[in-house]
Order: C-alpha cells, then structure tokens, then sequence
C-alpha cells in the first residue's frame, strides 16, 4: 500500500476552469486522489500523514515551455555581461582570465546591444584575453562577440563564405570584426563549444540546470533546439539516475541548407527509440528558427524597419513547407521560432498547408516567441489549433528599450507581446521562459506577465506616460498566468493527461509557495526568484527551502 499523504489547511489553485483555492490536496503514492474541501478530505485521507500547510499557496508543478537546458547550464557559469558596457565586459573578462589559467577558453554570456553601445568587435576582447578563445552569446543567443583566438581556433576566416541565414560580419577592407549572427552562431560557434565540452562537465550542467529548477517550483521543461550533444548529455543523464529529476521534452534543431529532410527523419528515430524513457525524456517534434530578432534587426516584418532594413526569412517558403509536412506527416510536433508579424505569417502558411496535405489529426505545432504579430494572425493561429509558445520575460521594461527603438516607436510597439489577444481569441498559449537569453524564475516571469512591469529590475519606476502604461491592457491575469504556465505547458508537450492541473488520477507534480499573489498583492511575485518553499515530483518532495 503506497504512502498517503493529506496536505490541509491550504490555498490550492488546480489551473483548472475552477478557479476557486481549496483547503486539501491528498496524495497516494506518486498521484493525486483529491482535491476539494478539508470535510470532503477525509474520506480520502484515512491513514494520511497530515501536513498542514499553514495558509500556504499551491500551485500546480510549473512547465517552462521553452528553455535550453544545457546553455542554460553554461549561462550559470559563463561570465555574465547583462546591462555592462565595453569596460566593465572587459574587466569581467579579465577577472575570469586570471583566475582560471588552465582554462581552455573564457566564455560569456548575456551582452546587450544598448549596454555595449557599439557593434560587437574582436579588438576589445583580444585585450583583455589575447592567447586562448573568448565567446560571449548575445542576450538574445542569436548572435556571439568573437576573440581572434576564437575564430581562429573554430577555423573560420575572411575566406570563409557566411553560411545560409548568417553572417561573420566583416569591416570595410573583408576582415572579420568578431561579430557573428544567426546561423554563423548555431553552426560554428555552438558546435565547436559544444565540442570541447566533456560528458561530465555536461553532467554537471544538467545537474546545476535542475536544481536551479526544482527550486522554483519548476517540474517540466521543453528544450528548444536540442543538438546531438544535448540529447547524448540527457540520455545519459537519465541512465545515471533511473531518470531525468523532471519532465523534459525536446525539440531536435533543423536547420535549412544541407538536408533538413534527413534531420526530420532523424528527429522521428530518436522519438521512438526514447519512448520507454517518456514521460521523463522524450522528444516531442523539432525545432525551425525561421526568422532573428528585433534587437539586432533581424526579425522577417510585414514592414521594413524605420533605418529601411527588410531582411528576409531564414528559410524559403517552399522548403519551409516541405519540411513541416514532413516532420506533420511523421506525427512530430514543429515549434517554429518567429518574431516578426511576417515570419509568423510564414509559419501558419506552413502549418496549413501541413494539416492541407496530411489530413485532420491532433498536431499541436507551436509558434515560439511572437513579438509583433499581425492582430488578424492571431484568430488564424487559435483556428489551426496552434500552440502559442510566449515568454513575458521579453517583455520586461528593461529588456524592450532596444527593442522599441529599432522598430521606432511605431504602431507596432503599441501592440507589443499581445498577450491578452491570444487570450481573447483562444488560442492555445503555453508560457516560458527562453532561459538563458533571459532569467529562468517563473514567478517574477509571471509578475511581467499580469503587470507589464519589470521583474528583472525591481527598482525600476513604473511608467508615467499613457503609451506606455497602455500596454497594461495586455496583460493576463494571475490566473491565466498560472495557467498558461502550467497546463497550457503540459499541453504543448503532449503531457496535459498526466500534469498541468491538480486532479484526481494525474501526477503529483506542485509547488507550496511561501508568497501568495492570489491576495491581491501581485507585488509579491517581484523579487519572488525564491518565492518556493517546497516542489514535489510524481509523489516525492524533491526540494525544500532551508528554514
Ligand atoms: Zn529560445
């Protein structure tokens, strides 16, 4: 007879319609059986261990519907260059140069374009880091900021051809500044990372990754462009510990050129020779990154940019088209990265002519991240049945500067992050993070999310002007936050019929916060990086705050 336990005296949210908080959950084993009224408990609870959770708010376990563990597992140890400018980047360089000699290279992470001022250039980092490679990601991991040693040392040189949907940016006379974009990044630079990492320091990163997670009520993630080495990394993972401490499932990285074709098929073999290790890893479809990001001007817009640039997509329709057929036809899921009002068009063209040509089925494609997307996209998406995958976190004050500034201030940054009109339309929505181009914790993530205020600086005024302050009418509410970030996850992963909500039958998968936003105080989710006290998996408390 597995081990009961009755949780009593709390504030339960189930991310049900039921929006009402109950008094208990009981649990047997790794499932719920109850949920309801403490009188209705007891006829559950015979022979329960009590815990009385003392007024505390429960939620189901949090799903972060797009994240990439292993950079996120890097990000906790490269260099943080987040807000710093050339100097202050240089003597974070420096300070990690000198105290890790034997280091094979200095990595970085989460520089700005507004911070830094200026277009990434080698000359700055060769200062300070002159003899072994230097990367450091952008913010937005579309594009990196090279040393020489590190361009050298990848094999790339002012003879090297940009590859497809990228660029080794070069100054006036054809030398390589050490600013590289898009493609460049996901098909040099990450390789060659990922290339001198050994299976144990991958290890390692996997187990920062999933403690940082437990700790915030985190129970499932989905992983955004798995490569070779992430799933290699994963699998072995789950061999060394029976199985992965929470659910993940991942979507394999195609990516245009070469043969995407062999890539989708590739995707569709490791999906079923993973499935006895479902629900804890498995993968779920793949991933197509078809246009950039605003930041750097690179997202594919209906409209050119205010400074006249009007880059294309990453990928041609057609070859698009085929790819998500293919990958529809093999019973993948397709997450499809598009920012701009254009790309996410582009997406829904694909998914139509997918679901045209395969016939009716459960599909549940996604799109991730759409930032400007046209209002008349919007009931589209929520009529093909695709998953809306959103990060308020993008959306934080401090992150959306550059951004407004490179789209000018426009009409289309008055509709910015419309998250409230996927709402209103229907749609399918799942929220996330996209650590580590931003921070992984879901609850100030969801404080963005209800309030359009900045979670990253807590410190920061709230706005004064009526623009501005406008975009509070695209905001969710906390219920719908929580929602979105816990069963409209289980959902976009395929796992909505054992996680997501707290019902009878399904996983015991939550979260026993020691905040409690439903009060009325959305100001507590701020500077909640924190606010858990417990997170339990299929029935075992996994991790607890030191009291
Ligand atoms: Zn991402």
């Amino acid at each position: 007879m597995s081990k009961t336990t009755h949780f009593k005296n709390g504030r339960i949210f189930t991310s049900t319609s039921d929006g009402t908080l109950h008094d208990s959950l009981v649990i047997r084993g790794d499932k719920i059986v109850f949920v309801g009224s403490a009188s209705d408990a007891a006829a559950h609870a015979q022979g329960a261990e009590v815990v009385d959770l003392r007024g505390k708010v429960v939620l189901p376990g949090i799903i972060d519907a797009h994240s990439h563990l292993m950079l996120l597992g890097g990000s906790l140890t490269k260099v943080d260059c987040l807000g710093k400018s050339i100097p202050e980047i240089q003597a974070a360089i420096k300070a990690r140069y000198d105290a890790e000699p034997d280091a094979q290279m200095v990595l970085g992470c989460q520089f700005q374009y507004d911070a830094i001022g200026a277009p990434p250039h080698k000359r700055w980092l060769d200062e300070v880091c002159p003899d072994k490679p230097c990367i450091i990601d952008n913010s937005s991991l579309h594009s990196a900021w090279l040393n020489s040693a590190a361009m050298a040392a990848i094999g790339v040189t002012r003879d090297t051809p940009d590859p497809l949907g990228g660029e080794f940016v070069r100054d006036a006379a054809g030398e390589l500044t050490g600013y590289w974009r898009e493609t460049a990044v996901v098909e040099y630079s990450w390789p060659w990372v990922a290339a001198q990492t050994t299976a144990a320091q991958r290890h390692a990163l996997l187990a920062s990754v999933f403690d940082a997670y437990l700790a915030t009520g985190v129970t499932g993630a989905v992983d955004m462009a798995t490569t070779p080495e992430d799933l290699a990394a994963l699998e072995a993972y789950a061999a060394a510990h029976g199985r992965l401490p929470l659910r993940v499932a991942c979507h394999w990285l195609v990516r245009p050129g070469a043969a995407p074709a062999d890539e989708v098929r590739v995707a569709a073999a490791h999906r079923a020779r993973l499935a006895p290790l479902a629900p804890w890893l498995s993968v779920a479809g793949i991933k197509i990154i078809s246009d950039g990001v605003v930041d750097a001007c690179t997202a594919f817009l209906r409209e050119p940019y205010p400074n006249g640039a009007a880059p294309g997509p990453i990928w041609p329709a057609d070859e698009l088209t085929r790819v998500v057929q293919l990958a529809d036809a093999l019973g993948l899921q397709v997450a499809c990265h598009a920012i701009g009002d254009a790309a996410v068009d582009q997406a829904l063209d694909a998914f139509e002519a997918a679901a045209a040509a395969n016939g009716p089925r459960e599909r549940r494609h996604r799109i991730e991240h759409l930032e400007v997307v046209g209002a008349d996209a919007i009931p589209r998406l929520a009529r093909l049945g695709v998953v809306a995958s959103l990060q308020p976190v993008h959306a934080d004050p401090v992150k959306v500067v550059n951004w407004d500034a490179q789209l000018g201030y426009g009409c289309r940054c008055d509709r910015k992050f419309p998250w409230k009109e996927f709402e209103d339309a229907r749609a399918d929505v799942a929220f996330g993070s996209d650590a580590p181009t931003a921070p992984y914790h879901p609850l100030p993530n969801m404080y963005t999310a209800t309030t359009r205020l900045s979670a990253i600086n807590p410190s920061l005024p709230d706005p004064v002007d009526e623009r501005t302050k406008n975009l509070a009418r695209l905001c969710v509410s906390l219920e719908t936050a929580v929602r979105y970030y816990t069963a409209g996850g289980a959902y976009s992963m395929r796992a909505d019929k054992e996680v997501g909500t707290l019902e009878p039958g399904k996983s015991a998968d939550f979260a026993v916060l020691d905040i409690d936003p439903f009060d009325g105080r959305l100001d507590s989710l701020r500077k909640a990086q924190q606010g858990v006290a417990q997170t339990w998996v299929a029935g075992e408390r996994v991790w607890a705050k030191e009291t």
